[in-house]
């Protein structure tokens, strides 16, 4: 049940009023004309248009209608046309679907298009390269982080008679920050937000993993 979803009922006055499933059967007021308007019950209302307002929702929707950042021109320097797409593919788990751990299994796959020219290419290419090493350095320092834990862990289990509580704590520690990743090469986050607000739509996942595909050339 995704609440962003709104549906469309018209009013006399032309103008299309968006309500949200927990209205129907209510009442509500044209934006426009303010008539009051009957929001049909649950089952009619499923059968009007529809609308995702969530952040992905809207960018999904500006894809799908090649509407700009999504319209062929280049995303960085905005005057030229696309040379290169760089198409980045996000798995995610939104917050609303988390109502069971079961339900990490509910991955969503989007593609998001990078739409750039020859020149702009090199300069996220640049930013993309910077923000892998920043990977690197974090996988790093996470690793040596859950080291030293587990060595601690092992330390305390020595001396203390209560051994398994903080060996099994470090260890369910551990998982727990696997089950909870959340990867992304920053330097294409970093574009793909200032494109279309993906910083938005990743604080509201669970759960996401921005991967890179391969660069598609266009013929010139
Ligand atoms: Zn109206
Ligand atoms: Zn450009």
């Amino acid at each position: 049940m995704n609440p962003n979803i709104k549906f469309g009922l018209s009013c006399e006055c032309g103008n299309v009023v968006w309500v949200s499933r927990t209205e129907a059967g209510s009442q509500t007021k044209c934006t426009a004309c303010s008539t009051t308007i009957l929001v049909p019950p649950l089952s009619k209302l499923l059968k009007a248009p529809s609308v995702d307002t969530s952040p992905l929702g809207i960018v999904l929707d500006k894809i799908r209608n090649a509407d700009p950042p999504f319209d062929g021109i280049c995303q960085i320097c905005t005057s030229a046309r696309f040379e290169i797409v760089l198409p980045a593919r996000l798995d995610f788990v939104s917050r609303d679907q988390m109502v069971s751990p079961e339900s990490v299994a509910e991955i969503q796959s989007c593609i998001l298009p990078c739409y750039l020219c020859y020149g702009c290419d090199k300069i996220l290419a640049r930013s993309m390269r910077i923000g892998f090493a920043k990977q690197v350095v974090d996988t790093l320092l996470h690793s040596f982080w859950l080291v030293i834990v587990f060595i601690l862990a092992v330390i305390v289990a020595a001396i203390m008679p209560l051994v398994g509580i903080s060996f099994v704590g470090a260890v369910l520690w551990g998982l727990y920050q696997q089950l909870t990743r959340k990867t992304a090469n920053p330097g294409l986050l970093k574009h793909l937000d200032r494109v279309c607000g993906l910083g938005a739509i990743v604080r509201e996942a669970y759960y996401y993993k921005l991967t890179k595909l391969k660069r598609v050339r266009t013929k010139v």
